[in-house]
């Protein structure tokens, strides 16, 4: 039935050429792009095939979509696929042997280079691959000889498919496909070209001020956002329940008290990652994070998460923070990492970044958890479930779905407490993984959660102390002891101060060795306290 209307209403010849299309653009230009990927995802050849498996069918499937929308006019298609074929064969070129994706940073960066800079590029490599996919272009029409379509019903088609691919340059629906290309630099070259037109796209700051980097060649640095944990629930901060106890016996380990910005995930996580402080938070979402200077300044950068703050952090021109660095691993678009997937879960893919990097440089990883988010009990593994009862076994009752007021003062507490341990467990296993290395770690939470304090759970709404007071712990590594003698000294110095979150941008900058006007080393824990 769908066969017979499809031969009597579609040109089947144009479908044809579609399919054929998709193909060979994706053979030849995006297997570099899941080279690129598997890279990332060796950690198992299973969950990597899963994973770029499904990233292939979309990557098909628009790609068809695509070409069936040139299908418009025999013109169109001609000199779309030809154009599609150069600026893939060049994409590919600089993925394969460079490992430079075209991110809105390198688009830029081409957009604005001269004629001497871009021919100090070009290759003989360049140039044979080039000519073989212009080829092979070529080839491809020839054989086919494309018509104009014939039947009205294969005309509309092809006017829907080239709409909905001209959204997705203006604003892929699905992350995966600004993943790939061409939509990846076809959209960071539409966002260059529509920057001006668009106020609301975030400002570079790396553009407007300038950098000096002095640090070491083989650095680590990891930024770990907690989530929703008390700074008064840690035991290396006095707790009476021994929460950490792993924390507790880790080397130039410092422990301080501090202020979120907010006590919700959508402003807190952009505030602390931005260079202004949270009493000018229209600023801050004015602004790129921070992380975009250290992509410009050369770090490899990633971020990794097993929550995923997409749906509030876009502007008009449907840019995120994630945006901001090299690669993102989070739920959603992702098979390897879901919405509830217990903190460890990432630590294989964190070992893979740090540890089996064949070319690490300089690098700096966000990792995202889900620390004590309600509903705690999801938080960690059975074998956590150190203080008990938890909510799941009040009276026999499942719990898991009910709200914090449903459990009992103690059971709610014991269960918070649990997520506590838990991430005493992946911080100190996450500092194993980094103590051979040159390496720095601050973990900072969020906000804080309120327990029951005066009728409230959770957190938002009217800001309260217990939301708003969190663990803020700075970690060194021998190496980086060596190579930055001063810091630990200065860490030390600034015992006992309570900071906040407008910390985490002067002491990261500071700490790691980058110097510039707008750090304010007053604002540094690697400066020695007054
Ligand atoms: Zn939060």
């Amino acid at each position: 039935m769908l066969l017979k209307f499809i031969r009597k209403h579609l040109d089947i010849d144009l479908l044809r050429i579609s399919l054929v299309f998709a193909f060979i653009y994706t053979l030849l230009f995006n297997s570099a792009v899941i080279i690129h990927r598997f890279e990332y995802y060796n950690i198992s050849v299973w969950r990597a095939v899963l994973e770029l498996g499904k990233d292939s069918i979309y990557i098909y499937l628009s790609l068809f979509i695509l070409f069936l929308g040139l299908t418009i006019h025999r013109l169109v298609f001609v000199i779309g696929a030809l154009f599609l074929f150069v600026t893939g064969a060049i994409a590919s070129y600089y993925l394969y042997l460079f490992k430079i994706s075209p991110t809105k940073e390198v688009m830029e960066a081409f957009f604005c280079s001269d004629v001497n800079e871009i021919y100090e590029l070009v290759s003989a490599k360049l140039v044979i691959w080039l000519i073989f996919s212009l080829f092979v272009c070529v080839y491809t029409i020839r054989h086919f000889n494309i018509q104009n379509a014939k039947l009205l019903v294969t005309k509309l088609l092809s006017a829907i498919c080239l709409l909905l691919t001209i959204n997705s340059v203006i604003a892929p629906h699905y992350k995966v496909l600004n993943n790939y290309f061409p939509i990846q630099y076809l959209h960071n070259s539409f966002l260059f070209f529509s920057n001006g037109l668009n106020p609301s796209s975030r400002i570079d700051i790396h553009q407007q001020f300038a950098f000096a980097d002095n640090s070491p060649e083989d650095l680590i640095a990891v930024l770990v956002i907690g989530e929703s944990a008390r700074f008064d629930h840690f035991g290396i901060n006095g707790y009476e329940r021994n929460t950490t106890p792993r924390l507790k016996d880790i080397s130039n380990l410092f422990s301080f008290q501090a202020q979120s910005c907010s006590n919700v995930t959508h402003i807190s996580v952009p505030c602390l990652l931005s260079r202004h402080s949270s009493s000018n938070f229209i600023n801050v979402m004015k602004e790129r994070s921070f992380l975009s200077i250290l992509t410009h300044l050369g770090f490899n950068t990633s971020w990794i998460g097993t929550q995923s703050l997409t749906k509030y952090l876009k502007t008009l021109s449907n840019t995120t923070i994630y945006d901001d660095v090299d690669f993102v691993m989070i739920p959603g678009g992702s098979t390897l990492l879901k919405m509830n997937d217990h903190d460890g879960l990432m630590l294989p893919y964190i070992d893979n970044i740090v540890n089996k990097n064949p070319k690490p440089g300089k690098q700096f990883l966000v990792i995202h958890t889900s620390g004590s988010h309600w509903n705690y009990t999801s938080r960690y593994p059975k074998k956590f479930n150190h203080f008990t009862p938890d909510c799941n076994y009040v009276g026999n009752v499942d719990f898991r779905k009910a709200d914090p007021s449903s459990c009992s003062p103690e059971g709610l507490i014991n269960t918070y407490d649990n997520s506590i341990l838990y991430t005493d467990f992946f911080l100190s296993h996450l500092i194993d993984l980094l103590k051979d290395k040159t390496a720095f770690l601050i973990y900072v939470s969020d906000h804080g959660e309120s327990l029951g304090e005066r009728g409230r759970y959770c957190h938002g709404g009217i800001s309260t102390p217990e939301q708003t007071t969190i663990p803020f712990i700075v970690w060194a590594s021998d190496k980086l002891h060596v190579a930055r003698p001063g810091a630990v000294r200065a860490i030390q110095s600034h015992a006992g101060k309570e900071i906040n979150h407008d910390y985490v941008f002067h002491t990261v900058f500071d700490c790691l060795g980058i110097s510039s006007e707008i750090i304010d080393k007053k604002l540094s824990l690697c400066e020695l306290a007054d």
